[in-house]
């Protein structure tokens, strides 16, 4: 399968070359020329399929063509290796529990996958020292760090906006060492995301070092997102719930809600989508207008959607060609910080059930948008503990942090400071 350029300019690519250079050279994002549809047989059996079964179906859709079959299996069989329930909230309201994985976010799943085929790519080009520079608002920090943690030849640098992530967040990647570096930027997660981009397009870094990136723009990262919506519907599916279904994605960089529309393109039968958003509503009100207007983004209690010009917003244009088009498929919600606390709270007074700040924002969307008829699914993207403080003042109540995030509580932070000003970063880089 070949990849192409969002920018236009960029044809026929490897995925080898798309995953090892994460960005296109005209600062496009790479597509696959071709989205598959899958058989009837495929949807007809789904529900008697295991996730890692079902992974591995759409897995081979995308990368069967690159990857020899034992070592694509491999790959997803050990990236899919925690379970990923729909739990039911309420009637008709259920949540795909996305965080039971090393790092308790949705984002293990594509750190997982994009880090072992990057390490085979790399042992095919008997290449060493490949490294991954990574920006973060949170959660891909830990799970890429985590995903890569020990994999020979690469070393990974996470950037992230000082004092803008939370306690847990911060101590599962700055606390790993060995092939991981943790850069504590004085700036937003925006300012991150650009000294990445600008390293990547400086002619003297990439002489001196190789680079690539693990941002959701990365295909590796960015493609096998779509293996759990199939997953989702498979458990609606076996409970006899698969009409009529609406699917709800917190969204921040829209990597995770566009890898869905992937799946939709290849037949997953989900009837529509709703993109929710914090305060940091910029693909809210395009829908609303057709302007998609970028703007810096704002702190909100949902921090991993603190985006303020999500870069896969490409991506779902490529896809649709048209803002009609677009809308056709996609609704949009917007809430803030009042409005998410609220939700929380009702939640777990009528339900019993514990919403992440990210997860409120699509519980909620799915209360006022599903129709009579429809059946809902919200993508709960990490664990409510992972914003303990934040939580516990919205319930009242202590929240109890699952064991794998307490063993990283447990290590000693280290990191190198950075300003937000690239000469700083690039100083720094050219000495490593
Ligand atoms: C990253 C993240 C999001 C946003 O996902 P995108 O793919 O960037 O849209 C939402 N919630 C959590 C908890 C996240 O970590």
């Amino acid at each position: 399968m070949k990849y192409y350029s969002t920018n236009g300019k960029q044809k026929d690519v490897s995925l080898q070359t798309a995953v090892v250079k994460g960005l296109a050279e005209d600062k496009g994002l790479f597509m696959p020329d071709e989205i598959r549809t899958l058989p009837k047989s495929f949807f007809d059996n789904i529900e008697n399929l295991s996730l890692q079964e079902i992974s591995y179906e759409v897995a081979k859709a995308f990368f069967g063509d690159d990857v020899e079959p034992d070592e694509l299996k491999r790959i997803v069989y050990e990236t899919m290796s925690f379970d990923i329930p729909l739990v039911k909230v309420r009637d008709n309201i259920y949540s795909l529990e996305l965080f039971h994985g090393p790092t308790a976010a949705f984002k293990d799943v594509g750190a997982r996958f994009m880090s072992r085929l990057l390490g085979y790519f790399i042992k095919k080009q008997g290449e060493k020292n490949v490294n991954v520079l990574v920006a973060t608002s949170g959660d891909t920090g830990s799970a890429v760090a985590n995903g890569f943690l020990g994999v020979e030849g690469i070393h990974v640098y996470v950037l992230y906006p000082k004092n803008l992530v939370s306690k847990i967040q911060e101590c599962q990647f700055t606390t790993l060492g060995r092939n991981i570096t943790a850069v504590e930027v004085s700036g937003t997660f925006d300012d991150c995301q650009a000294l990445v981009k600008s390293a990547f397009m400086d002619a003297d870094l990439n002489k001196h070092m190789k680079l690539t990136s693990a941002n959701s723009i990365n295909v590796a990262r960015f493609l096998p997102q779509s293996f759990y919506y199939f997953y989702a519907y498979a458990q609606l599916k076996k409970m006899g719930k698969a009409e009529n279904v609406v699917c709800c994605v917190p969204s921040g960089n829209f990597g995770n809600i566009t890898a869905g529309l992937f799946g939709k393109r290849m037949g997953l039968p989900i009837s529509h989508f709703i993109a929710t958003n914090n305060k940091n509503d910029i693909f809210y009100q395009y829908l609303q207008t057709g302007e998609y207007n970028p703007r810096p983004s704002v702190a909100t209690i949902a921090n991993a959607m603190d985006v303020g010009d999500p870069s896969n917003f490409a991506r779902i244009l490529a896809l649709y060609g048209s803002h009609k088009a677009i809308c056709a498929d996609i609704s949009g919600a917007t809430y803030n910080n009042m409005q998410i606390g609220e939700t929380m709270k009702q939640c777990i007074d009528e339900t019993g059930y514990l919403l992440d700040p990210h997860g409120a924002c699509g519980y909620r969307a799915l209360e006022e948008q599903l129709k009579p008829g429809e059946v809902g699914f919200f993508l709960e993207t990490a664990h409510p503990a992972k914003f303990k403080s934040t939580v516990e003042s919205i319930i009242g109540k202590e929240v109890e942090i699952p064991a794998v995030l307490q063993a990283f509580m447990k290590g000693t932070k280290q990191t190198v400071e950075c300003s937000k000003n690239f000469e700083d970063f690039k100083a720094f880089l050219m000495k490593e």
